[in-house]
């Protein structure tokens, strides 16, 4: 590819909801079921041509975003910032769109990317190459447990260990405390102690339900209990914390770097799990991570299930360049059954390889995209 220098003005911004259907239906923490991924695309077209792509799942119970806001806060609010500047000042440019509008972190973040993406590609970068340098060589890749039964979730997971997978996420606050302690301990029992294992209620537990569960739960070793409560019960959590065998990680409650801080002073957290969409882009991520890292707290990067290749990718460019990666990267487009991209992102023997190529490193296929376009009411 040939290096370009000189601006880089963009013509067009395109909010592009879109639908995707998942491998098969998901249960979450607090008993959401997921059977499709919704996300916002965005397209971003510059004068000579070239495009970058950028994406954020919607999340009505983790950013409050859904489809056709995301499209409207792009439409009415980014893309007029965007429009006509030149995205080689990306970086200052992320920084108008954080301050642009409140909230909207899914819409912005999308929009980031795309900017990333495109200079990237103009740049002949990739976007490792654009935040640092890549630290290490794999990435620990963690799969999701969702299944109605404990047979069918033992099952899985022996599946994924002969596949070379050695990290496992169990969604509880769901069944019984009881039948989530088992299978937990089951899981240890079967996988070995080199296995990680951690647990992710997104809000779903009360206080004696968390308090029975990390208590039960001690013998089975599980790295760490991922958002027992709700986003705005922090002294639950600190309290939870202090009793605790296992350590505990914020997700739905980090909204930004402020979130980070204050349940770290009260000593709720040993980790944070830090997303794209939550916190508005790259760039605000990389700053979490940092913030994170001289707090001395874990990082566990996660994508929003159902996100396509793009996000994904975006996410797994994060993951080789963070220095505190130690709760491992959650990445989502092996969950969908189709995806927007030539070549998907799919692990392979229990890490993701780094994508190869200017910005993203992924190849979309705009003819997907138009078929997994939805029309918004
Ligand atoms: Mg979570």
């Amino acid at each position: 590819m040939q290096i370009q220098s000189g601006p880089l003005p963009i013509r067009s911004v395109e909010a592009i909801p879109v639908s995707l259907p998942l491998l098969k239906p998901t249960l979450m923490g607090g008993g959401q079921k997921f059977t499709h991924s919704e996300s916002l695309i965005v397209r971003l077209e510059a004068a000579n041509g070239l495009i970058g792509w950028g994406e954020a799942s919607a999340a009505p119970t983790m950013t409050g975003d859904l489809l056709p806001g995301m499209v409207a806060a792009v439409n009415r609010h980014l893309a007029p910032l965007l429009l006509g500047a030149d995205a080689l000042d990306y970086q200052a440019l992320g920084e108008r769109l954080a301050r642009v509008i409140v909230g909207n972190t899914g819409a912005k973040a999308a929009c980031e990317i795309a900017l990333h993406d495109l200079v990237g590609k103009h740049l002949g970068r990739s976007l490792t190459e654009m935040l640092g340098d890549p630290l290490r060589d794999a990435i620990r890749v963690m799969h999701m447990l969702g299944n109605p039964t404990q047979e069918e979730d033992l099952d899985e997971a022996l599946e994924k260990q002969r596949q070379g997978y050695r990290f496992i996420k169990l969604k509880v606050g769901v069944k019984p405390v009881a039948q989530e302690v088992e299978l937990a301990c089951a899981l240890r029992d079967r996988l070995g102690a080199d296995f990680w294992l951690c647990a992710d209620a997104n809000t779903g537990m009360s206080y004696a339900q968390a308090e029975q569960y990390v208590t039960c739960v001690r013998d089975a070793g599980l790295l760490f209990l991922e958002q027992p409560f709700r986003d705005d019960e922090l002294a639950a959590s600190a309290a939870l914390a202090r009793i605790s065998p296992v350590p505990l990680c914020a997700d739905e409650a980090l909204h930004g770097l402020q979130q980070i801080r204050d349940w770290h002073a009260a000593g709720a957290i040993a980790g944070v799990n830090l997303k794209t969409i939550k916190l508005g882009g790259i760039a605000p991520t990389m700053q979490a991570a940092r913030l994170s890292h001289s707090l001395g707290l874990a990082i566990d990067l996660a994508a929003k299930l159902g996100e396509t290749s793009i996000g994904t990718s975006a996410l797994v460019h994060l993951g080789y360049t963070l220095p505190n990666l130690d709760w491992g990267i959650n990445p989502v487009s092996q969950y969908l059954a189709d995806d927007l991209v030539r070549q998907p992102l799919h692990p392979e023997q229990g890490s993701v390889q780094l994508p190869r190529g200017p910005g993203l490193g992924v190849e979309v296929v705009e003819s997907q995209v138009r078929r997994y376009r939805v029309a918004l009411d």
